[in-house]
């Protein structure tokens, strides 16, 4: 970064010290993870300095004969990798990409489901403070009380009764498999569109972790930045299912994202997410992919020894809830604690949580970005070691600070 300590010494010397301490601590926020230098190296190329409003073949300015070839390259990628008939790689981010799905199939006033966001879902998915909620009927499905899996007798119940246009299945805190099969049957006897929202187990479903939802949805959204390890970013997929329900559901798709929402994509980030497509399309992914599926399963058995409480008593992806009632600490001060320790988790509402979402009883956490280290099976029981420690004893946080600098020279970020 020599030109940028030079030019601007200040933004220089931030980005120096969110360095160190991404080296020496552990990411474990679910949603995060490192992404490669190949893929910064594209993001942060001259791509960024054009405009390509359009879309390969038919753009509205001049000068993108190499952008074209560049965006045609990533939508080959992603329809490879994920087996779909169409992709859209244009959409910002996550939430961008899900406004535009429902432009594409939905007028504003119709109805849509989605899983509550205290309930693990997402906020685009018809949470009331969002637009999802403000310019469509939202309908809300949750997760059964005693087992914390999707009620899908609800979500079948909810939809006969309410008829949405389309219907969202995606989760921010949600340890589970989806059941896609299910949910298939249960849009088509609606005749609603389903949309599968994978942004946080994208990598998993590249990777063969996860099942893939792509023969029971008409719609795959996702970021490309969570288990996909890419830049920040998104895709809009349409199945070949749902192709044969709507023919002109890839233009509609297209549509909505330009001119419908956004004005000039991202070209840099496309560059990016193209490089991490082609990453995720390695041998070396679907080890990745796996090993942070039996990571999340090694600590939730090794928290659970502890004492912690598990929502739905597990894990099968990346990510684990923990009610901590029985702990005698909110989510909030475990995550302050935790964090001053060098464990970075975020504090989470478990389902029918009693206490407000901005003090929520949970923390999440989960193993994308700690796998990307390196890490494994006995890396996670040290782990979960350190978390008891510093959830039962205060005190230990400095002693346990310094155990895991020392502990995080041996997995250095990737390369
Ligand atoms: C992260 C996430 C999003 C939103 O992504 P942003 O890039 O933060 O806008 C949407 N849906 C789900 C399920 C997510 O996990």
């Amino acid at each position: 970064m020599a030109k940028l300590k030079n030019k601007d010494s200040q933004i220089a010397k931030l980005i120096d010290l969110e360095l160190e301490r991404q080296k020496t601590s552990l990411e474990m926020i679910p949603s995060e993870n490192h992404s490669s230098p190949a893929v910064r190296e594209a993001l942060g190329s001259i791509l960024t300095d054009k405009y390509a409003e359009g879309y390969p073949g038919k753009r509205y300015y001049a000068g993108l004969k190499y952008y074209d070839i560049l965006e045609d390259i990533c939508r080959e990628r992603a329809k490879k990798l994920f087996k779909v008939v169409h992709a859209n790689v244009q959409p910002y981010s996550g939430s961008p990409a899900n406004a535009a799905v429902y432009m594409s199939v939905c007028e504003p006033g119709d109805t849509i489901m989605g899983l509550a966001l205290p309930m693990g879902g997402h906020l685009t998915h018809g949470w009331k403070v969002n637009f999802s909620a403000k310019f469509f009927k939202a309908v809300q499905y949750g997760v059964d009380e005693k087992t914390s899996l999707i009620n899908y007798d609800e979500v079948e119940k909810l939809a006969k009764e309410n008829n949405p246009k389309l219907i969202f299945v995606g989760a921010t805190a949600y340890p589970r498999i989806f059941d896609w099969k299910r949910l298939g049957e249960i849009a088509d006897s609606v005749n609603a569109y389903l949309c599968a929202d994978v942004a946080h187990i994208a990598g998993l479903v590249a990777g063969g972790a996860h099942p893939s939802p792509v023969p029971h949805v008409h719609l795959v959204s996702t970021t490309t930045h969570k288990t996909l390890r890419g830049p920040r970013g998104a895709l809009i997929m349409v199945t070949e299912k749902g192709v044969k329900k709507d023919p002109e559901l890839p233009k509609k798709v297209d549509k909505s994202v330009f001119p419908g929402l956004q004005g000039g994509p991202h070209e840099n980030a496309i560059a990016g997410i193209a490089v991490c497509l082609k990453e995720a399309t390695a041998p070396a992914f679907k080890k990745y992919a796996n090993q942070v599926v039996k990571n999340a399963k090694a600590l939730a058995e090794e928290l659970k020894r502890y004492g912690f409480n598990l929502v739905s008593g597990g894990t099968d992806n990346h990510l684990i809830l923990v009610d901590l009632r029985n702990k005698n600490i909110g989510g909030p001060e475990a995550q302050d604690l935790l964090e001053n320790a060098g464990i970075t988790i975020n504090k989470n509402s478990i389902p029918y949580d009693p206490a407000p979402p901005f003090k929520p009883s949970g923390i999440r956490m989960g193993t994308p970005a700690l796998t990307s280290r390196g890490m494994k099976e006995t890396e996670m029981k040290k782990i979960a070691g350190w978390i008891n420690e510093v959830i039962s004893n205060p005190k230990s946080v400095k002693k346990v600070r310094e155990e895991i600098k020392k502990f995080c020279k041996k997995f250095p970020l990737p390369k």
